[in-house]
């Protein structure tokens, strides 16, 4: 699946370019007419044709807007429809609400009893978003959902999202075929895991943007992955590519949860950290705690934070040796330690890729934040509607 040419069965080119134009709306907010010209590789007069056609049918709005100059305004239409990412952790989900040009209309987050099974995490996630819908809707009905795991998903080979896809933790989400929640959220829903939404949401609107081959690494609970080649989420055979936090780094390191010794993920996710920190520190609970005894001059919390960065640095000049991406982007709750954590990772990882991709390879900190996972959930949603969900009626036209 891909962002840009999406073109489905579409009987003609006409109704290929009209698809690439309305699809290119969907990452971005009004755009001028040339920029959309420039953007989809169309001419300015297909674009106009296009967007007088679309507008006719009621599928796009066009405003009067400067840029530099006045000029004419495209973005979809809120008739379109409304569409909710929905990202799950362990304990809470956070819901956006909105429209099919990716901006947020509304945000609530609801926490997760402890123990509660994916049918009672979804019951809470369908209550949280029709709230939202009724909030933001102005009558607009929910016409895809995105959910995102913090867990591996499995796909079919297809890459296909609209049908079953399982996640393969023991005992977590063990079989959550998209359908059901579908069912009870009565609009399409796909499923994805959390590093991918997050990569997808940092491509479209963040720090990844306007990249064709894109790395984005998430370290928080949990490390992850996800990877943009040639303009495509890659997700390999199974669907699993992007583990990258189960790269060994140090044979006799710690036991990660899946009982591998010293992987990334042992030595640099958030609750390493703050294992490793307990050592001087042996009261401190959260992250951010350890940040600020290492600012207060803690050796032992800043010599935590330090080895965290040393190792994705290592770990990313792994990935980036065998890749080469235009950008990797490092995103996830221990970017709070950016200041500590960055440097030791741009050293970590200068030393250990070949000079040639220090150039070629840009690597930059994520900028949606907290917020990737959810509007990560969002632009699956996004992504994943059907062309005549679109095109409407003018399908046939
Ligand atoms: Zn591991």
């Amino acid at each position: 699946m891909t962002r840009r040419t999406r073109t489905g069965d579409l009987p003609s080119l006409r109704h290929a370019n009209r698809l690439r134009v309305l699809r290119e709306l969907q990452f971005v907010g009004p755009v001028p007419q040339a920029e959309l010209a420039r953007k989809t590789g169309l001419s300015p007069a297909s674009v106009s044709n296009i967007v007088a056609d679309a507008l006719r049918a009621g599928l796009v709005n066009v405003t009067e807007g400067v840029r530099g100059r006045r000029v004419k305004l495209v973005s979809l239409s809120p008739s379109l429809g409304l569409a909710a990412g929905i990202a799950v952790d362990h304990r809470h989900l956070t819901v956006v609400v909105g429209n099919l040009s990716s901006q947020v209309l509304h945000a609530a987050t609801a926490p997760i009893p402890s123990g509660a099974d994916p049918a009672a995490v979804i019951e809470i996630a369908a209550r949280v978003t029709e709230e939202g819908v009724a909030t933001a809707g102005k009558g607009q009905q929910l016409v895809s959902v995105g959910l995102t795991i913090p867990t591996p998903v499995a796909s079919r080979p297809d890459g296909d999202l609209s049908v079953i896809r399982r996640a393969t933790a023991p005992g977590w989400w063990e079989m959550l075929p998209a359908e059901w929640v579908a069912s009870r959220f009565g609009a399409p829903a796909c499923i994805d895991n959390e590093a991918n939404a997050a990569a997808l949401a940092e491509w479209s609107l963040g720090a990844g943007s306007g990249c064709s081959d894109l790395l984005y690494v998430q370290v928080g609970d949990g490390v992850g992955a996800g990877l943009i080649l040639d303009d495509r989420m890659y997700r390999g055979a199974g669907g699993f590519a992007g583990e990258i936090g189960h790269i060994v780094l140090d044979p006799d390191g710690p036991l990660c949860r899946w009982g591998h010794r010293g992987c990334l993920e042992a030595l640099s996710s958030v609750p390493a950290v703050l294992d490793a920190a307990r050592v001087t520190c042996p009261d401190v609970s959260t992250l951010a705690e350890v940040i600020a005894r290492a600012e207060a001059g803690d050796p032992g919390c800043a010599q935590a934070l330090t080895d965290a960065g040393a190792a994705i640095g290592r770990a990313l000049a792994m990935a980036v040796n065998l890749l080469n991406p235009q950008r990797v982007v490092i995103g996830g709750l221990l970017m709070a330690a950016e200041a500590i954590v960055m440097p030791e990772v741009r050293t970590a990882y200068t030393r250990g890729v070949l000079p040639s991709m220090v150039v070629s390879t840009e690597l930059v900190v994520a900028t949606l934040g907290s917020d990737a996972g959810a509007l990560g959930a969002l632009a699956l949603a996004i992504q994943a509607l059907p062309d005549v969900a679109l095109l409407g009626s003018a399908v046939d036209s």
